[in-house]
């Protein structure tokens, strides 16, 4: 019922001449598995050249987009500049952007109507850190950051249009991933959140799952019921581990 999307999340790596050689390489292996969705999200200035690389079923993605429309933002970019190249999908909130630029939920919040307004998909990222986590706070901080983006939407319009990606802050680019039973149980959570926002929206919402998921242990946490994709860093970086993981989705 809810189609697998896998997204790689290239992050700031690669050179133009790199860029085009990955997206090649993930097209090459990605194309013909039926059933999946997949979502490559290269650095802004890779946009346009790995636009022009892009098969049925591949879509562009960009990392993150402004806060307000066109005007004066310097070193901002809009959401309907990323929509003129043909992005689709647009990561939000990723914990680094919380952590090394101090975007807040009202500031996500922002970007996030902005995206809807000009026909992108949120991919909205949440998750705990360590110590979060180890004080018991996971669902309490997961909570807030979801409800903190919807509440400031001002209306649950376009919701659906998202995908919630589910990142504990410790498991990014750690090496440690999440066991199944973890991001399950998060994951089965952020529906019943959904669930008391909206009807209908706890079955219809995509959850991802990322934080040092690779070709090893994809299989195990997308066969859980709640893991309907992965926001993948470091192995979305080799075409051969970010296939391998698309086929295990
Ligand atoms: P890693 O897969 O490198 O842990 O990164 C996950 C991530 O931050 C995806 O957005």
């Amino acid at each position: 019922m809810r189609t697998p999307l896998i997204a790689g999340n290239w992050k700031m790596n690669g050179l133009s001449a790199d860029a085009v050689a990955l997206a090649d390489g993930v097209v090459q292996r990605v194309a013909g598995l039926d059933g999946i969705e997949t979502v490559i999200c290269p650095p802004f200035v890779h946009l346009p050249g790995v636009a022009g690389r892009l098969s049925d079923g591949i879509h562009l993605g960009a990392q993150n987009c402004a806060d307000a429309g066109q005007g004066a933002r310097t070193g901002e970019i809009a959401a309907d500049m990323l929509a003129d190249l043909g992005v689709r999908y647009v990561i939000l909130g990723h914990s680094e952007r919380r952590q090394f630029y101090g975007e807040d939920d009202a500031t996500i919040a922002a970007r996030y109507a902005q995206a809807l307004g000009a026909g992108l998909r949120p991919i909205l990222c949440v998750g705990e850190t360590l110590e979060e986590r180890d004080a018991g706070r996971t669902q309490a901080v997961v909570a807030e950051q979801i409800n903190g983006v919807i509440d400031r939407l001002g209306s649950d319009t376009g919701l659906g249009h998202g995908v919630i990606a589910y990142e504990p802050v410790w498991a990014i680019g750690t090496g440690r991933t999440a066991t199944a039973v973890q991001a399950q149980g998060v994951h089965a959570f952020i529906r019943e959140i959904l669930g008391e926002r909206q009807p209908g929206l706890a079955d219809t919402m995509r959850l991802l799952y990322g934080g040092s998921m690779k070709p090893a242990n994809a299989a195990d946490l997308l066969a859980q019921p709640d893991v309907d994709g992965g926001l993948i860093g470091g192995a979305s970086l080799d075409a051969e581990d970010f296939a391998a993981i698309c086929a295990a989705a």
